[in-house]
């Protein structure tokens, strides 16, 4: 089973938003948790591409947090969507943002709790906004930086690009989990992938998922 199995090389910096980031660590324990690695030859060619843009307020270390769920998501994707982040363009003005929205882009914005989006007081983030990728349905992904170490943010942004591209919570799932739980969010399990394929309309036979300890393609071999 281990040889169609390859370790997610979360070591690899993601190109543009490592750019100023130095080294970092991840925080939380990975090594027992790899990604499938099926072919992508066959989604090499019609892949959507979907910008989000990322807050000036997060500094680089958080930047490379972000990127590294961005990099699992892309993995998972396996070539039929790509997470393509971009810095926000510094100081925009309201007009722009406007504008932004309005071309169906998401932002992911650094908030703190005296944020409207902060109003669910347990709350780590708010994705609001979304619909089909190429309806024109962008929106937000509110971080609220004071809820939650950012050693945390990986497994935080995980779970809302879940929500970003179409899942909703899962009561029994891990990722999809509606109340964060640190033993849940290190990586994207079959039933994560399995909501977004829904959602997108993707084969999931041909995306990637997670297996490790309590995870076996899917079927829970015992919950923590
Ligand atoms: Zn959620």
């Amino acid at each position: 089973m281990v040889s169609g199995l390859v370790l997610l090389a979360i070591a690899i910096a993601l190109s543009l938003m490592a750019a100023d980031a130095a080294p970092g660590n991840l925080g939380y324990e990975t090594s027992l948790y790899r990604y499938t690695d099926k072919p992508s030859s066959a989604a090499a060619a019609g892949g959507r591409t979907l910008t989000l843009y990322i807050d000036r307020d997060f500094d680089a270390a958080e930047r490379e947090r972000i990127g590294l769920a961005l990099q699992q998501w892309n993995h998972v994707l396996n070539g039929f969507v790509r997470l393509h982040p971009t810095l926000l363009p510094s100081d925009p003005a309201g007009r722009t943002l406007a504008q932004l929205r309005r071309s169906g882009a998401w932002i992911v914005a650094k908030v703190d709790s005296r944020h409207p989006a902060a109003r669910e007081r347990t709350a780590l983030a708010m994705t609001v906004g979304g619909g089909r990728l190429g309806s024109r349905g962008g929106g937000f992904v509110f971080v609220i930086g004071d809820r939650f170490a950012m050693r945390d943010l990986t497994a935080v942004m995980l779970h809302e690009l879940g929500h970003v591209l179409g899942a909703g919570h899962d009561p029994h799932g891990h990722l999809m989990a509606p109340v964060y739980d640190r033993n849940n969010g290190h990586c994207i399990d079959r039933g994560a992938v399995a909501m977004v394929a829904s959602a997108q309309h993707l084969p999931l036979g041909q995306l990637n998922w997670c297996v490790g300890p309590g995870l076996d393609d899917g079927r829970y071999t015992s919950r923590r």
